[in-house]
């Protein structure tokens, strides 16, 4: 039986219609670009617009999703990705940085 994750991950492959002989660059400019629109609908607040905090929910899935991509064709799920960076934050808070821990 999959996980949740893992079942969102097959999703999104199943539904990646990206060239793939560019896939990680396309993957990372697309996650660029869906954050950018999550600050797109910030920015429209900041200006005294209405906040749509169901805009920026369909922004964040958006942004989910290339997520969810890269990881897995990096061989991760968001569930490795949680807790990789649940245990560097883990580690910082204690001051026990460990050399192969990038900078955030
Ligand atoms: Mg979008």
């Amino acid at each position: 039986m999959s996980s949740w994750e893992e079942d969102y991950a097959s999703f999104c492959k199943r539904t990646d219609k990206h060239y793939k002989d560019r896939l990680m660059a396309i993957l990372a400019l697309g996650l660029c670009a869906e954050a950018g629109e999550v600050a797109g609908e910030l920015n429209k607040a900041q200006r005294g617009k209405s906040f749509s905090a169901f805009s920026i929910a369909h922004e964040l899935g958006d942004v989910l999703w290339f997520l969810t991509r890269m990881a897995d064709e990096c061989g991760y799920t968001l569930r490795d990705l949680a807790e990789l960076n649940a245990g560097k934050l883990k580690r910082r808070a204690t001051a026990q940085p460990r050399e192969t821990d990038p900078e955030p």
